[in-house]
């Protein structure tokens, strides 16, 4: 499946009327279905199960989760079975949205949980309890992220990309993405994060990965929190659509544009400075698109 991946990931030059350059990495373009940054990070872990002789991968998410999809379709053409624990058990009684739907038709069994519960998803004790009720199965965290996600995302970035670009922006969720990238920079470049949610505990999660210093996140973007969008967003996301021919969303890529933007728009980069924005993808469970409401 890794061999699918479209290479070499192309990049669009997106001109401005400013003294820095700016290019995107278009991962939303590296596989059909997988699309973008949860590819690099299902990537070591699918091959860990199946070293470990483990025929299903159970994970967590919400019901418009990318990592969810992406989990499902991955371990689908990977010969592996999937279990999803889904937060909100109101959901099982209702008709599946075209996320869940998809991931149920690829095979990945659904369980819906309580809220209550599925704030246990980190807990050991619990995650003990879900291995002796899905045996022999390899379990991923939600949104992906653990040691193996953030080897892989390491190889989001190519030598090139570490010769031709000062500056690296991503969106943040929950950190697993932008770690690799740190990873990986070399000491001359600094890495930008937009954070999709609101908090500084986001901070600690990225120290847990990487011991690096060069980078920095802001959450002045996030429009209150996760998945909240303001009209300002909204309407920058459709501008730069139209400008640019290149899809977006307001829950991730969409957040990090439109910082990018309102920060290049205040000069608050030197002249010059050569930026590569990684364009996460994203794009399946866009929320503006009325059959998700
Ligand atoms: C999951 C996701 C992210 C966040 O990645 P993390 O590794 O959780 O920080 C960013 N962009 C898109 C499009 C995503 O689906």
């Amino acid at each position: 499946m890794f061999d699918h991946i479209a290479q070499p990931i192309s990049y669009q030059h997106i001109e401005l009327s400013s003294s820095v350059h700016l290019d995107i990495k278009r991962l939303d373009l590296v596989h059909p279905q997988i699309s973008g940054n949860k590819f690099f990070k299902l990537k070591y872990n699918l091959l860990a199960a199946k070293q470990q002789d483990l025929s299903r991968i159970l994970t967590f998410g919400g019901a418009y989760s990318n990592h969810i999809a992406a989990t499902a379709y991955a371990a689908h053409l990977f010969g592996l079975n999937s279990i999803g624990i889904i937060r909100g058990e109101e959901l099982a009684s209702k008709p599946l949205n075209p996320t869940l739907a998809k991931a149920q038709s690829l095979g990945m069994q659904l369980h819906f949980v309580s809220r209550n519960e599925y704030r246990l998803r980190d807990d050991a004790n619990y995650l003990q309890k879900l291995g002796h009720q899905f045996p022999e199965t390899f379990i991923i965290p939600e949104g992906g992220t653990n040691q193996l996600a953030v080897q892989g995302c390491q190889e989001i970035l190519s030598e090139y990309d570490l010769e031709q670009y000062n500056l690296i922006c991503c969106a943040v969720g929950t950190g697993g993405t932008i770690s690799g990238l740190i990873e990986r920079s070399s000491a001359h470049q600094k890495i930008l994060g937009f954070s999709a949610l609101k908090g500084d505990f986001l901070q600690q999660e990225i120290r847990q990965w990487t011991k690096k210093q060069n980078w920095s996140l802001t959450d002045a973007y996030c429009c209150g929190g996760y998945a909240k969008t303001s009209p300002e967003l909204l309407a920058f996301i459709e501008s730069f659509e139209a400008q640019y021919a290149v899809p977006i969303e307001p829950i991730y890529t969409g957040k990090m544009m439109f910082g990018l933007f309102d920060l290049i728009k205040n000069n608050y980069f030197s002249e010059g400075t050569r930026i590569l924005a990684i364009h996460s993808g994203g794009l399946q469970a866009d929320i503006r698109n009325k059959s998700h409401q």
